[in-house]
């Protein structure tokens, strides 16, 4: 029989895809038995963040500085100009960040919310409202903590795990405008814009949102600033999603976003492909000014900002990685595979699927767990014990507490985040995660809920403690 006479078996319109690059260096993990599994997560209070690395077989905890470089950022560790003073890798990472997001002034900073730091201190006065497409736990803090209280003015979808919206993402003019109107914008310093959104399940904002929102502020002098720690993967989305962008390039198609903001602030840990960085890039003089005036207190002189040479270098490479279509694609498509599987096999998850992770929906594995009982903080620990994949909570644990009444915050979404690290696992790693997961699904009747026995006062899901209730 030949070929052409064959019947073809596989339909040939859907062909396969493959990361766009081999591996050189391998970092071997370990398989454990299940009730050492359960032991440890015990020890650990039920908590994710508290579990050692080395107990952990597939970490999925979060896609931030888990990246695995690449041997061109490798060989720009060794070109590390380490003066303490104007080192040739700052400026290099400079001209990458004005050449690829199209900021004016950069400010490196040791991590992203080294960056958020600065931006609220400096914009931000005791009694200011900064609305947002939903909050951000780093993000918010520090405006908090600069005397500001964050509002959220999310389209209603961002709050529905079910929602097809294909930008989730997008701010609510509306509720932006009446915002305005109520507390003046004399009051409102800056709209603080995320792309992705990281706590709605990776949701991206369209062009055309943030356009709009750009008229908005512009109409009431209010600043637009940019969170930018995903605004790749966002561009990718457009890419795919909006009318207009599919033939552009992810690299034109972010430029363009970026334009429509005077600045932002960056997680280089995830875009860009490092281990650790961040920066702070603005347009205004007198803004930068002080940012680079703050930076010396906090971070570093502003030609480091908390940073070796080397790691810039390592972050002025990878941003030019970042931007490759080829890169992104592949990215998102292992987030896409995973996500697709666990739909096929009927297990409750944010669509569309995100950029960065795949958002389980805890309240749909366990009704029978009332919000207080940390559901989602339930169903990591659960998917760890199964097989030792490490994941991360997104919920009632991480929303805090409202700092004016002590209460719980109630956030809409309970989820649990299996965050996939950039470049770092194969496909059967996404299988063995997917069994993983469906397994827990499959005996989700019988999990019980946990009650916190510690809670530290800023951020407390990294290091809160839980026990399981009887
Ligand atoms: C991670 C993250 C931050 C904070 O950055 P760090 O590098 O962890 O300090 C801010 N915003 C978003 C959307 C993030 O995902």
């Amino acid at each position: 029989m030949n070929s052409q006479t064959r019947e073809r078996k596989r339909d040939a319109s859907k062909k396969s895809w493959a990361e766009p690059w081999k591996v050189k260096v391998v970092e071997p993990t370990r398989w454990t038995s299940r009730e050492y599994r359960q032991e440890r997560i015990e020890e650990a209070g039920y908590n994710t963040f508290l579990l050692k690395s080395e107990d952990v077989y597939i970490d999925l905890l979060t896609d931030s500085g888990t990246t695995a470089m690449s041997d061109y950022q490798w060989a720009g560790l060794m070109l590390g100009d380490e003066a303490y003073a104007g080192s040739r890798n700052f400026y290099h990472l400079e001209a990458n960040v004005q050449k690829y997001y199209g900021y004016k002034y950069v400010v490196p900073t040791h991590q992203g919310r080294g960056a958020e730091h600065l931006v609220s201190q400096i914009y931000i006065k005791p009694g200011d409202f900064i609305p947002g497409n939903m909050y951000f736990t780093t993000t918010r803090v520090h405006q908090e903590l600069a005397g500001g209280a964050f509002v959220d003015v999310i389209i209603d979808e961002a709050h529905d795990p079910q929602s097809e919206h294909p930008f989730k993402g997008n701010i609510d003019l509306e509720k932006l405008e009446d915002l305005i109107k109520k507390v003046g914008s004399e009051n409102i310093p800056y709209v603080s814009l995320a792309a992705t959104v990281n706590m709605a399940g990776g949701q991206p904002v369209s062009m055309k949102n943030v356009r709009e929102v750009h008229e908005m502020c512009d109409r009431y002098g209010i600043a637009l600033l940019l969170d930018a720690t995903r605004a790749i993967e966002n561009a990718y989305f457009i890419q795919q999603r909006e009318d207009g962008y599919r033939d552009k390039k992810v690299a034109e198609i972010l430029l363009e976003f970026c334009s429509h903001t005077q600045g932002s602030w960056m997680s280089a840990k995830k875009d860009s492909l490092v281990n650790i960085g961040g920066w702070l890039a603005l347009n205004d003089p007198g803004k930068f000014d002080e940012a680079r005036n703050l930076v010396v207190v906090y971070e570093g002189l502003h030609t480091y900002g908390g940073l070796a040479g080397r790691d810039m270098e390592a972050m002025a490479r990878g941003i030019e990685e970042s931007v490759d279509d080829d890169h992104i694609r592949a990215r998102i498509g292992q987030v896409e595979y995973l996500g697709n599987k666990l739909l096929d096999w009927g297990v409750p998850l944010v669509v569309p699927i995100g950029g960065h992770a795949v958002f389980l929906d805890a309240p749909r594995f366990y009704p029978h767990i009332p919000q207080d009982q940390f559901p989602a903080q339930t169903l990591a620990a659960e998917i760890y014990i199964e097989a030792g994949v490490r994941t991360m909570e997104r919920g009632i644990l991480s929303a805090g507490r409202d700092p004016k009444t002590g209460d719980h915050r109630y956030p809409k979404l309970e989820l649990v985040r299996v965050t996939i690290p950039r470049r770092v696992y194969t496909q059967a790693h996404m299988d063995v995660t997917a069994e993983a997961i469906e397994e827990v699904y499959w005996n989700r009747d019988r999990a019980k809920g946990l009650r916190l026995v510690y809670e530290p006062q800023y951020l407390r899901f990294f290091q809160a403690r839980l026990e399981r209730m009887d």
